[in-house]
């Protein structure tokens, strides 16, 4: 999973993925949970989130290197100048503070700081229709809902509007035939997936790191996120899916220097009592 990496970092990345895994489209790994079984070894599929606006610089390597990519995108920004909620948001913190909010309460607080998602802003921040079209030869389009909210925190009318409208947009707006989502963050609640399935889309992708298999849940799909300036020792660990092990066992590690030094200090102090 990406969002909106650099030129460079992509044809780098790209060319070390195709000489290790296989790259398909993710439609092709769609039909192959749902019916007809055949993935090539390694499959990978690569997806980007958010339809940024530089994800057009992409275009050149895609097509050089004919590698099948994914953009999600969201239906009420692209071909708009309307912003990105949380590129415009003021600080990380705040983000996860207004992530955690009911949906109508961030809208209000983003209003208090002068952010309005249907305002149309001086500068674009995401791809166009024309740029759309033309990367549409290389690139599958898929869904990412209207607005990019957190889904479980929206009312049921709000979240049925977000997922089933940006389905019905594209497909009208831009002629594209969208059966795959990405929720927005990954959040989502079981009632996500019953929305996501009457609407007619055949998956959808969380982030939730880890692979999937052909009996993976098609609603509840597994990524494995690079960072957007990862360096290419640091992609290959991400690709591979051992950046969140290797996390995991240096954090153990830290905790066992850190049980160490507690316990050091704790002869010390017994020595000293005594
Ligand atoms: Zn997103």
């Amino acid at each position: 999973m990406y969002h909106d990496p650099d030129v460079q970092s992509v044809d780098e990345q790209f060319r070390y993925l195709r000489k290790h895994y296989n790259i398909i489209d993710l439609n092709d790994f769609i039909n192959s949970i749902e019916g007809d079984k055949l993935l090539p070894p390694k499959s990978l599929v690569i997806t980007f989130d958010d339809g940024h606006l530089g994800n057009y610089k992409l275009l050149p390597i895609v097509s050089q290197l004919q590698v099948p990519i994914t953009i999600f995108l969201c239906s009420g920004i692209v071909n708009t100048n309307r912003h990105y909620w949380f590129l415009d948001s003021e600080n990380s913190k705040n983000k996860d503070l207004l992530k955690s909010l009911p949906n109508k309460e961030r809208l209000r607080r983003l209003a208090d700081e002068g952010f309005d998602q249907e305002k149309e802003y001086a500068q674009r921040q995401s791809l166009s229709s024309k740029e759309i079209d033309q990367m549409a030869t290389w690139v599958n389009f898929q869904s990412h809902t209207v607005y990019h909210p957190c889904l479980d925190r929206c009312t049921h009318s709000e979240s049925t509007y977000e997922i089933t409208q940006s389905k019905v947009d594209l497909e009208q707006k831009y002629k594209l035939r969208i059966n795959a989502i990405a929720y927005p963050n990954g959040d989502y609640s079981q009632r996500e997936i019953e929305i996501v399935k009457g609407a007619g889309y055949r998956c959808a992708l969380t982030v939730a790191p880890g692979y999937n298999t052909l009996d993976s849940n098609p609603y509840t799909l597994r990524r494995l996120s690079t960072n957007d300036t990862a360096n290419q020792d640091e992609f290959v660990v991400r690709a591979a899916g051992l950046w969140g092990l290797i996390q995991s066992l240096r954090s153990s590690g830290t905790k066992k220097e850190e049980r160490k030094h507690e316990h050091r200090d704790n002869i010390r102090t017994a020595a000293a009592a005594g």
